[in-house]
């Protein structure tokens, strides 16, 4: 016969804290603590078993379940001296909820279940308390008519409020016994006009109608939702609790209250809890009255000139503190508590690992690492490296107010303020002018690049969480809020139409970029703080990490900013980021709209030195460690020319017509860029581009080596290789460069050579294309959109539909699809290693700062990731955590 029923209490229990996939996190802690022999009043768990069972048999229960029941009751009765429907001594219970997971707020708690008209005359005459057993009853006619019949409980607020009125009092607890008579006599007469059937008197029957609530509310909107947010499965179920109650409303010294073990805001190690006196758990969280603190300590920081539980019951405070201490040593982790005192005597309901922020999680793992409770690996293994997000960028100060006039999605972290500007000029003008600016678009496109560089923070009121403006400003660490579909520009007029009315230029306003909120005006912002736990975690970390760090960067302010957050090395340099700058995309567009090879050599030649400069600035930044400098790699079509006015500039300085001018733009235009003229095969079509480019990268090398007086040795990175033929032509061109430069110089130059593997043809050809390179870099964002055959721009709509019905879990541009583009970068892995045994592997896709695709890395063998400069500290750890894994 299956065992449905589990209990619990009086020193021992018939689960344990292993058991929380069969009792659920609060059922298997409850049991815990009854076997530490800690006061809990007993109970028993009906096994999330029972939830499966009910939903699989038309919401049904077994049928052994309700002997089961019956006979744990009955052992309850004996611990407790009491006895469920009883009218002497009857026993009072509460039914709770717990899931593996915990899911806070899906279904509300019943208390004191078991009162009916008979046993409240008998709970008033055993407490000698008449006012508390009708403050109990009409609790629970709330509560329960509230969650398991479906009745509103504002109803039965107004009706409190009304009475409270009547008798001129302002707190629950002023009212008297006969008081609480009258307003229980109007709530049950309201049960029965609202539902037409009075308010159950059986015991039986409201235990039954409670426990299948719990069942039911499995599925209700709520917990469903919560659970797709938080990738739950629906087959694990809930578990019930039944448990007798233990009454903190019973007069002066009773009280209920929550605590932390430490503080889970900053971590710091004092106990840090709240409580009420004369009440009742919901009343805590509830805001009906100001609860009070725990420790002295906490009540004169918080300058409260109501007591302290330390004060007002020391013997409960004494034990309680014990308990925290004894619970956090025994599970070894900040624990989440929760107590009722009845009459001076401490009981125990709740204890789990607490919820914590990024600042805390960090100071606890450290110091509890520290003090010997755990190794420092689990210290690295408890911080979820997400998380450190809070940490890197400014955020909004928690206390701040918030005039919210539109929301979109939380497309990269940080908060920013600043005057709104609706052009990519206009912010690079006023930036340049001291300025801070919010860059506000429709969308953004690459000409906007340089804006977004200037701007403190990026609004787009179309687009998702890969659209172009959220990779870019997640890549610069940037506050950025994507698709704010209920804000419109109006750019004719200049204008941010919103529901608070319209805003100009030059107005004020807040991304919330960790949110996805729009605030008016300035907020006060909390500055990220690299704390000391922060740098120990990451030393720890590195301690344990196999694979190297390094950062996408190709401006000197990303390639410091990842150095200061420990990159080790670049990993993708953009090269065609540098040509939108300023005048240089005059000279970029002279090059390509030139119909000879004198005319392109002509404009590369001014282009030499500008490259030359950038990179000699970045090889001393990065001080020796590796660069990967990828050639010329977008379709020449994002270059072009777009307005009137920049067709007249580029024919200006050609020295050409604009007729002219225009039919070879028109000449150079794409129907499908992505898949156009780009990557390798410009260096096909035009050499020269490639040869500048090597010749501006080793040039660069020879003068920062002398500068610095580092050994530079550069990475040359071929894009979009599908042919081993393609990589042979490059690389003699960037060797014969060598020669060149090195003949020149006098000088020796070490480089590598290397691709980057985007295309499923070049992973699956990758044997031979490793004959060629000395590296491999997996560029996984295209790699996902040619393996997808899904252009990244235009996924945000479907893939999101796609996410909503089922089809995939996840979006493939934010973790990799393991098993498709994850199987193209083992095969070339080991095609790779085969012709080559120490090719150099390593992923440079937005995917590098994930930690569950840095995971997949790890387990692959790459040698390192390269991430965004913001993300580099998150792939450290989770780096090790990975590696740990092992
Ligand atoms: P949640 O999961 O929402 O925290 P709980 O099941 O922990 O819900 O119940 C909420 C509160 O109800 C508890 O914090 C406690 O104050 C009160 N409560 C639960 N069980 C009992 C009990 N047996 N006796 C007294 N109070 C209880
Ligand atoms: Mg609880
Ligand atoms: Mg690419």
């Amino acid at each position: 016969m299956t065992k449905w029923v589990y209990t619990f209490g009086d020193g021992q229990a018939e689960g344990s804290a292993g058991d929380r996939n069969l009792l659920g996190g609060k059922g298997a802690n409850l049991a815990e603590m009854s076997n530490l022999d800690l006061p809990v009043p007993p109970g028993m768990t009906i096994t999330t078993e029972v939830c499966g069972w009910y939903y699989d048999n038309g919401r049904s229960f077994p049928a052994e379940l309700a002997d089961q029941v019956s006979a744990a009751l009955e052992h309850i009765g004996k611990l407790t001296g009491r006895t469920f429907g009883d009218t002497e001594r009857p026993l009072l219970l509460s039914v709770r909820s717990g899931g593996r997971a915990s899911m806070p707020g899906m279904m509300d708690t019943v208390l004191n279940l078991g009162l009916n008209d008979h046993s409240v005359l008998a709970m008033a005459r055993d407490a000698g308390d008449e006012r508390f057993a009708y403050d109990s009853y009409r609790r629970f006619i709330q509560m329960y008519s509230d969650v398991v019949m479906g009745l509103d409980h504002g109803v039965f607020e107004e009706i409190l409020d009304d009475e409270k009125a009547r008798f001129g009092h302002e707190l629950d607890t002023d009212l008297s016994a006969d008081e609480w008579k009258q307003v229980i006599a109007r709530y049950k007469q309201t049960v029965e006009e609202e539902l037409d059937e009075p308010f159950p008197q059986d015991p039986v029957k409201q235990l039954w109608g409670a426990i299948g609530a719990v069942f039911s509310s499995w599925m209700n909107a709520r917990a469903v939702t919560y659970r797709q947010l938080h990738n739950i499965p629906a087959e694990w179920g809930t578990a019930v609790n039944v448990q007798a109650m233990v009454f903190g409303n019973l007069g002066d010294t009773s009280a209920t209250g929550v605590a932390f073990t430490r503080n889970p805001s900053t971590g710091e190690n004092k106990l840090y809890g709240e409580f009420l006196v004369n009440a009742q758990g919901e009343d805590v969280v509830a805001g009906i009255r100001t609860p009070q603190n725990i420790t002295e300590e906490a009540r004169l920081e918080a300058a409260s000139d109501r007591p302290s539980l330390e004060k007002l019951m020391p013997d409960a405070f004494g034990e309680f503190n014990n308990i925290c201490q004894r619970l956090e040593n025994h599970y070894r982790d900040m624990q989440d508590l929760e107590f009722t005192i009845e009459r001076g005597k401490l009981w125990m309901l709740q204890t789990r690992s607490g919820k914590r922020t990024a600042k805390a999680a960090l100071k606890i793992a450290v110091e509890l690492a520290e003090a010997g409770v755990i190794t420092k690996e689990e210290a690295v293994r408890r911080v979820d490296p997400a998380s450190l997000d809070q940490l890197l960028h400014p955020t909004i100060d928690p206390h701040a107010v918030r005039d919210v006039i539109g929301a979109g999605l939380p497309a990269s972290p940080g908060a920013a303020t600043g005057e709104i500007v609706f052009t990519s000029e206009e912010a690079v003008a006023m930036a340049e002018a001291g300025l801070k600016v919010i860059l506000v678009r429709v969308e953004t496109s690459p000409e906007d690049i340089h804006g977004m560089h200037a701007a403190e923070g990026i609004l787009t009121t179309r687009g998702g969480m890969t659209s172009h403006a959220a990779v870019v400003a997640r890549g610069m660490g940037t506050p950025c809020v994507s698709g704010a579909g209920s804000l419109r520009v109006d750019m004719r007029s200049e204008t941010l139409l919103t529901v608070a009315g319209p805003l100009k230029k030059g107005d004020i306003i807040t991304v919330d970029g960790s949110t996805g909120q729009v605030l008016k005006g300035a907020v006060a912002m909390l500055q990220p703080e690299l704390s000391g736990d922060f740098g120990q975690i990451m030393e720890w970390a590195d301690a344990a990490r196999r694979m190297k760090i390094r950062t996408n960067a190709e401006t000197p302010a990303d390639a410091r900013a990842a150095r200061s957050f420990g990159a080790e090395g670049i990993g993708l340099c953009r090269t065609e980021h540098m040509f939108f700058e300023g005048d240089r995309i005059i000279a970029m567009r002279e090059m390509i709209l030139a119909d000879n090879e004198k005319g392109r050599r002509s404009a590369l030649e001014k282009l030499l030195p500008m490259q030359r400069s950038d990179f000699t600035e970045l090889f001393e930044i990065m001080k020796g460690t590796p660069v990967t400098i990828r050639l010329l790699d977008p379709p020449l079509h994002e270059f072009l020319p777009k307005s009137e006015e920049e067709i007249t500039e580029v024919a200006t300085a050609m020295d050409v017509s604009i007729d002219q001018m225009r039919e070879r733009t028109e000449a150079l235009h794409e129907f499908n860029p992505m898949l156009g003229h780009r990557g390798c095969r410009l260096a096909i079509s035009y050499p020269e581009i490639a040869e500048m480019q090597a010749r501006a990268i080793f040039e660069a090398a020879i003068e920062a080596g002398r500068s610095s007086g580092e050994h530079v040795v550069p990475e040359i990175m071929v894009p979009l290789v599908g042919l081993m033929e393609e990589l042979r032509f490059v690389k003699a061109r960037i060797d014969a460069v060598a020669a060149e430069v090195m003949g020149e110089a006098g000088q020796k130059i070490e480089y590598l050579v290397g691709t980057m593997i985007e295309l499923p043809r070049a992973a699956i050809r990758a044997h031979r294309i490793a004959e060629e390179a000395e590296f491999f870099s997996f560029g996984t964002n295209d790699l996902t959109q040619t393996t997808f055959g899904i252009s990244r721009d235009d996924a945000a709509g479907f893939l999101t539909t796609y996410q909503q019905k089922g089809i995939i879990e996840q979006d493939p541009f934010v973790s990799i699809d393991i098993d498709g583009v994850g199987e193209l970068i083992e095969i070339a892995t080991q095609k790779g290693r085969a012709t080559r045994p120490h090719i150099k592997l390593g992923i440079c896709g937005e995917h590098g700062g994930d930690p569950q695709s840095i995971r997949f890395c790890e387990k692959t063998g790459l040698d390192y990731v390269s991430c965004s400069p913001f993300r580099v500290p998150i792939a450290r750890l989770a780096a090790a955590q990975a590696a740990l894994e092992k």
